[in-house]
């Protein structure tokens, strides 16, 4: 697949965002942050699970010895001697020819070697009447068979789930080190934007981008430091980099890097600067850049048009991002569906269109034009249709490479 010999390939360009964005040391947080995010280091039980035997049913400790002629026709009865719920901290001993009542969760008695379920008995509270033989050791969950304390149970690089989480409380564990969320600041430039709220004068626009793009921040793992919006003035663009820029990983700005004038991105960060500025072939998000600023931080720069700032955020920074949160699912699921209909494509570029993905017929119509300012169709799409750089033309009924967004 040949990219444009004047264009930086969409590779090419992915490596260099990869390689600007680093993971952050490991980071002890309480156990409920920990949640989607990579552990930095293995989880070993400081004690075992259970804790101590314990009744797997509601009903009665007892001695198997006791009730072993127990039947329907002929129960056997004892006294119960003690109640135990669960929660009881002072653990009883249980004198043969004796029942303790117990309940699922509570310590198993020392003597008692089985448990007969209430639903075998007359749930008597004084004397109970026993109508099944047990054997030994039945309902009985037994210290340690689920953990033995010293075993690591949870691996660094695992990502910590709901069910990781439980085990680790379950473990009496209120941190976890895991690799933190990358810090990002998203800036929108546009001398035309204006926030909701304000009514808008001829010309203006609603800024959107920062919206999206820290949307699309968060659904990939990050954090948003802030999601400020210049207008297109260096002194004031770099005065909301300042502003912002010290609590974050990876700066994030869109507009203002194409070939116009007023390229407010490319005027305060061009030549001089450490941020190189391409054109990638793609479509849409041709115009990039990448580099670092100020402090070294990496500022990675996307193109203004909605559409093309989002793609670009998919091709570019999404993978790069959760790599560098140590995630495993850092691409999105691949797969190849039936085009219904022709397509075009530029050649030499790699094309990005927006489709909705069927996979109960396994197809892909692609889904609006290739335009980037079409932001509805990208807001209903459901994966994005990836032409590679040779692909000129495509005929309805080709399979055809997705990328799936639900
Ligand atoms: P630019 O890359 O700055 O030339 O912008 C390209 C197009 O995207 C123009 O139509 C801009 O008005 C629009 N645009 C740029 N930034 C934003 C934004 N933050 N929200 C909505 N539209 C934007
Ligand atoms: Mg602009």
């Amino acid at each position: 697949m040949r990219a444009r010999s004047d264009m930086r390939s969409v590779d090419e360009h992915r490596r260099v965002v990869a390689d600007l964005i680093t993971p952050r040391p490991a980071l002890t947080v309480p156990l409920a942050d920990a949640l989607g995010l990579a552990l930095a280091a293995d989880v070993v039980a400081p004690l075992s699970l259970p804790g101590f035997d314990n009744s797997a049913m509601d009903g009665y400790a007892v001695l198997a010895g006791d009730i072993a002629a127990a039947t329907d026709s002929a129960p056997v009865q004892l006294p119960v001697a003690e109640d135990i719920p669960a929660g009881r901290t002072d653990i009883p001993t249980l004198t043969p020819g004796t029942a303790h009542r117990i309940m699922t969760g509570a310590p198993l008695p020392f003597g008692a070697d089985t448990v007969v379920p209430v639903e075998s008995t007359d749930a008597g509270v004084h004397t109970v009447t026993i109508r099944e033989a047990k054997p030994v050791g039945r309902h009985i969950r037994r210290a340690g068979e689920d953990v033995t304390e010293g075993t690591t149970v949870l691996h660094a690089g695992q990502v910590v789930t709901p069910a990781a989480l439980g085990l680790a409380a379950a473990l009496g564990l209120s941190e976890l080190s895991v690799i933190p969320r990358q810090r990002v600041l998203v800036v929108s430039t546009g001398t035309e934007l204006v926030t909701a709220g304000t009514p808008l004068q001829p010309g203006q626009i609603y800024e959107s981008n920062g919206a999206m793009l820290a949307a699309a921040v968060r659904d990939a793992g990050g954090e948003v430091v802030a999601s400020p919006m210049t207008g297109d003035d260096v002194e004031a663009f770099t005065a909301t980099l300042r502003a912002h820029a010290g609590d974050a990983d990876l700066i994030v700005t869109t507009g203002g890097v194409s070939a116009g004038a007023y390229e407010v991105v490319k005027d305060a960060l061009g030549p001089g600067e450490r941020v190189e500025f391409v054109k990638v072939a793609m479509q849409p998000g041709m115009p990039q850049g990448a580099g670092t600023w100020e402090g070294g931080t990496p500022i990675v720069t996307l193109p203004g048009n909605p559409v093309s700032a989002l793609v670009s955020f998919e091709v570019f920074l999404r993978p790069a991002l959760r790599a560098a949160m140590g995630l495993t699912d850092t691409q999105r699921p691949r797969r190849t569906a039936m085009l219904t209909e022709d397509l075009t494509s530029p050649r030499g570029k790699r094309q990005f269109r927006r489709g909705v993905f069927d996979p109960v017929t396994d197809t892909v119509t692609g889904y609006g034009p290739p335009a980037s300012h079409h932001l509805r169709w990208l807001a209903s799409a459901n994966c994005l249709l990836e032409l590679d750089e040779d692909t000129a033309e495509v005929a309805a009924g080709s399979r055809v490479q997705v990328w799936d967004l639900r």
